[in-house]
Parts: structure tokens; sequence; C-alpha cells
């Protein structure tokens, strides 16, 4: 980890807010806890950059926590969010935190959500606001919501309030709120815009940024599997049950609650599992790793700091249970495999929202983490058997069967049954309670872009946001959802459909490249990848097909993306004819001056 504060209690909090956090099973500070946490106690203005999962909530949260006080019934804090889900999210978490603070009490306020009942509840009065900016700003229009005892205004996820077009709300909200308060905006990047509002309103603030060092690997075997369809559980032992060459496994989680309970769950299942965390002391760790080297254990489940130094060569595999929060804490886990010479294994599970980490990761390590397809119920059926009739090989060859062969001669005899039909059922007989066949659901193939099921289908880069309904069914027509899956990129087929081709202001003299422009889109529009066509790459401009239909919200943002810090302006491209590219990930050369003319009729309205 790149903090070297390994407790909370370091930074300055409270004993009650302390307490509340190893209730919850927080055991260390993540890296922007540690740096935010004293510097917002101190009462300083900050701006922090870090992505999403690196545990922002509770460094903004448990410092404006410490400053409410419960006795004043006015709003002394308000958090702006880009979407109500987020919004309903972050009040949870301050929720959870306040288990000993009696008599606390936090609002979301969300569009959608009736005003009457939005009225009553901040008539009853509520130390924090979470509101979205828009029905943050109706409220202070009606002045329904009254910030003049407010401390503090965090502003979480500025960039993707910027993306969503709410960032002259934010700014309405900022000129309305008192002079004396402390400002906290966090971001995962830092378009001008941002920082331009981070100028104009923040005093003197200090700059947080969870740098991702650059660090290589050793030659382990990296894979990850995006999470989808499947509860992690299940997927962990399908793929422990699968994968080649398992010895060992240290499996890391966030939370020491988590250690204990995914502990329980293993052991149910069969697994020689312990879990190891910063509440046993030195002789219990001790004995857990001793455990593991001896073979007694074969799981051992940490969290960041307990595995800390942890050499047992015997670990074949290091799953990521939890992503980390950073590339250092990554790196670090995955060194617990691959020892003593021997070959390891990292497997990763990646939630939707935390591709960016996995591409993050990847990057600061220079090495590609492939994706990972769960194993169906017939490859671990098919694993079983194997086993199994490996086993029964073994005691073949062994000696002293005579005295077993009489016995089945005369279960046969006596049953009237061939000698095969009693193999049969001591099979099943030495099955029991270790099922050869797996039952269940299979999860869906590995396709693009594989999504939660529960989610419908509309456009919706994350669950977080409040989604569009009513997109129709989902076809084999070409979405507009949820975030790219990196496999698709290699083998892009030509995508089926009705094609637009765009043109963007970035090309080879923007030092931009064919995935460059991919990611980008993927990322910001939410269009799978796959669903990208053809790229033309042109010195001053380029050319991407995408498919027709796009909703308003994903041309939208795409007007605002940039790459390599360049506005890519996406319009329709009214050049040339489609089809006159030379053909995907091949560019035909040549500026396209002839655009430069007919740019202004594009050009994006200035932002903010
Ligand atoms: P972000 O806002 O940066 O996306 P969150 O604040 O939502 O991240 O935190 C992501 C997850 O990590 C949450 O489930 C949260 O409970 C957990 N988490 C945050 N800080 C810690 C910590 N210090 N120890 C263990 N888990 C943590
Ligand atoms: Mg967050």
């Amino acid at each position: 980890m790149t903090s070297t504060v390994d407790s909370f209690a370091e930074l300055g909090l409270s004993e009650t807010l302390l307490k509340t956090l190893s209730e919850i099973g927080y055991e260390t500070p993540s890296p922007i806890q540690a740096q935010c946490i004293p510097a917002l106690l101190e009462g300083h203005d900050l701006i922090g950059m870090a992505q999403t999962g690196t545990g922002k909530t509770a460094a903004f949260a448990l410092p404006l926590m410490e400053q409410i006080d419960v006795k004043v019934a006015k709003p002394q804090a308000l958090i702006l969010t880009p979407t109500r889900e987020l919004a309903i999210q972050v009040a949870e978490a301050l929720q959870s935190y306040a288990k000993n603070l009696p008599g606390f009490h936090v609002l979301p306020i969300y569009g959608g959500q009736s005003y009457t009942i939005q009225l009553k509840q901040l008539s009853r009065g509520a130390h924090v606001i979470v509101g979205t900016p828009g029905r943050v700003m109706d409220h202070l229009e009606r002045k329904t919501l009254n910030l003049d005892s407010l401390k503090t205004l965090v502003l979480d996820e500025a960039d993707e309030m910027l993306r969503m077009g709410f960032i002259d709300d934010v700014e309405w909200i900022l000129e309305r709120t008192p002079a004396q308060h402390q400002t906290a905006l966090f971001s995962a990047t830092m378009p001008e815009q941002i920082r331009r509002v981070a100028q104009k309103y923040l005093v003197n603030p200090r700059e947080i940024k969870i740098k991702s060092a650059t660090a290589t690997v050793a030659a382990i075997r990296q894979v990850y599997w995006q999470v989808s369809g499947m509860h992690k559980l299940d997927a962990l032992t399908r793929i422990l049950e699968v994968e080649e060459d398992f010895d060992a496994a240290i499996i890391f989680v966030r939370t020491k609650t988590a250690t204990v309970e995914l502990a329980d769950k293993l052991n149910a299942r069969g697994y020689a599992a312990a879990a190891l965390n910063g509440d046993l002391n030195q002789q219990m760790r001790e004995r857990v790793i001793e455990q593991l080297k001896s073979g007694a254990l074969d799981i051992v489940i940490a969290t960041d700091v307990a595995a800390r130094g942890i050499d047992v060569p015997r670990v074949s595999h290091v799953v990521n249970y939890d992503i980390p929060y950073d590339t250092e804490a990554y790196v670090h886990r995955i060194g617990r495999t691959g020892r003593a010479g021997r070959t390891g294994n990292a497997i990763l599970f990646v939630a939707p929202r935390e591709i960016r980490m996995l591409r993050t990761i990847e990057r600061a390590t220079r090495s590609p983490i492939a994706p990972l397809t769960l194993p169906s119920r017939a490859d671990v059926t098919n694993k079983r058997v194997t086993g199994f009739k490996d086993k029964v090989a073994e005691v073949l060859n062994a000696e002293g069967l005579d005295f077993f062969s009489n016995i089945v001669a005369q279960i046969a005899e006596e049953q009237n049954v061939s000698a095969e039909e009693v193999a049969a059922a001591l099979c099943k007989m030495a099955q029991e309670g270790r099922p050869l066949q797996v039952v269940g659901e299979d999860p869906p193939p590995a396709r693009a872009f594989e999504r939660d099921d529960r989610r419908p289908a509309a456009f919706d880069r994350d669950s977080r946001k409040p989604r569009s309904d009513e997109r129709g069914e989902r076809g084999d027509k070409p979405r507009y959802e949820d975030r790219p899956r990196r496999e698709d990129r290699p083998a892009r087929p030509a995508p089926a459909g009705d094609m637009v081709r765009y043109r963007i202001d970035v090309g080879r003299d923007n030092g931009v490249e064919v995935r460059d422009i991919v990611g980008a889109i993927a990322n910001e529009a939410g269009i799978e990848s796959r669903f990208i066509g053809r790229i033309g790459l042109y010195d001053e401009s380029s050319t991407v097909e995408l498919p027709a239909g796009m909703p308003a919200e994903a041309s939208n943002a795409l007007k605002r993306t940039r790459i390599r810090g360049v506005p890519i302006n996406l319009r329709p491209d009214e050049g040339r004819p489609a089809g006159s590219s030379t053909g995907e990930r091949k560019f035909a050369g040549g500026g396209e001056r002839k655009f430069d003319g007919d740019r202004s009729k594009f050009k994006k309205k200035t932002f903010g």
C-alpha cells in the first residue's frame, strides 16, 4: 500500500468513530483516506484525485462527521453526487459510520422522489444532506433547504458531474453557500473545467493524488474475472476447483469481517481455510501461516496488512476477491505467489465499476491481465470425474484388493446384478457429501460486455446512474450500455446493423492511437467496444463508425470527451461516404483538411 499509515487511530479521529470502524471491519485506512482524513480534520480545503473503489466516501465522510453537532438540527454538511444511486449509497455509508452517534441524521435528496416526502424529511432536520445538483438547487431556490449552518461541502465524483452536464448547477450551488465553510472536491480525473471550479471556489486546497507507481511484477500468470451473473463465492469455488497446479491460495478481501465470513463459507464447502486479519495476535497469525506452510490449511483469507511479508512457497494462487485500492497493493498482494522460483497465479475479481482500476493496474505493471472465462458446470464435473478416476486407479494399483473383490462378487450374486452395477453403487457411496456432478446454473457465456442481468439494458454506464427507461428489448442490435470488456478488443468483428460515421478532432498529430479512441468512446459513452466500427486515423482528425441511434446522453458525453487532453468534438462525418476508409486499424494517410471548413458547424458550445 502507498500509505505507511497502519491504523485509523493515527489519523486523529475520535474514539467513537474508531470504535465504529473496528466494528464494521475496516482495519487500515486506504491510501486516499490516510492522506485526506488528517488534512480535512485540520480544516483545509481539499482536492482528492482517486479512482472508483479507493474508499473516497470514508475519506470525506469521517472528518465531516467529526464536525457535526447533533444537537443542532440543521444541515451542516452538503455532499453533491452526480446520480441518485450514488446519493443513496453515500448516505447509507454515512449512516453506517454513524452507528455510534445517536441522533445523527443524514438525508439523501434526489430527483424523481416526491417533494412532499423530501420537504417533510427536510423539516425534521437532517445534519447531512446528500443530493444530486438539480434537486439541491430546487430546494435552495424554494428556500426549503437552508445552508446557513453549513460547515462542509463535498463534491463527489466531480468529473462525472461535469460529464453529465451538472457543472453549471454545481457552480450555482457553490455561489449560494455561506462564505465560511470547508470544501472538498473529489474526482477521478481533473479536466480543465473541474480545475477551474476548484480554483474559483476552493481556498488554498491541499491536493491529494493517489498515484500509481509503476512496478514490475514477476512472471506470474495474471487473469481477471469481471463479476457478473454469478456470486463471487460460487465463482471462486469453481475457479479453485478447476485451476491447474492448485496447491494453496491467499485470498484478499477488504475488511476483517469479510476474512472471517469467507473463511467460514469456504470451510462449509470443504476447504481447509482460515482468516488472517489484524484482530489476531502475533502468535495466532504465525500459527495460521505455519499451518498454511505445512498443508494443514490450503486457503488463507487475508486483509492487506495481515498478509504483509508472508512467504509461503506453496502458495500457487493469489485471489484478489476484493480489488485492491492501488497498484502498489496489487503488486504486493500478487507477490505472495510465484515464490522460490515456482510459477504463480494471480486472479482478480473486477466489478464493472472497477474496470478503471484494472486498466490502471495493467498500465502501472506494464503487463496485460487476461480475462478469465469461468469454468462451466461441465468443466467442473469433468475435473471432479477425472480426479475420482485417478483415485480409483491408484487404489487399483495398490495391493490388497482380494478381500474386497470377494465382497463385490458376493453382492453381485446376492442381488443378482452385474459387478458393474455394484461398482456404480459404490461410486455413488464414495462421492456422498462431495458430489461429482455440479448442479445449479451456469453463468451466461462470456460475451462481450457481460452485465449483471438484474439490470435493465438501457443506457447505463454505471449502476449508479439513473436509467432512461424503456429502450426496448435487448436484441442483437448494437447496444449502448455498460462498460467494455477488454478482451473484445483484439478481434473486433465488423459490427452488424446500421453504422454512422463520426469525425473527431484528434489524430496522429496528437499522438492518438486506435486503442485510445476505442477506449475513450467505450468508456465515456458506454458503447460495447465490439460495436465500435472502423476507425480511420488521420493526421489532424479521425473517423469512427458507431451504431446508429445513439442516445442523446451518449452523444452528449462524447461531445465532451477528451482524448490525450484534446476535446474530440464528435459529430457526424459528412466529409466522405462511409466505407472509403481503409478499414479497421489500417489508416488512410493524409490530413483531412477538407473538413476544417465545416468545423464551426459542429463546434460544441462552450461548456460551463
Ligand atoms: P469510492 O468512493 O472511492 O469509489 P467507496 O468509498 O465507495 O469508494 O469504497 C469502496 C468500498 O471499499 C466500500 O465497500 C467500502 O465499504 C470499502 N472500504 C472503504 N474504505 C475501507 C477500509 N479502510 N477498509 C475496508 N474497506 C473499506
Ligand atoms: Mg465514491
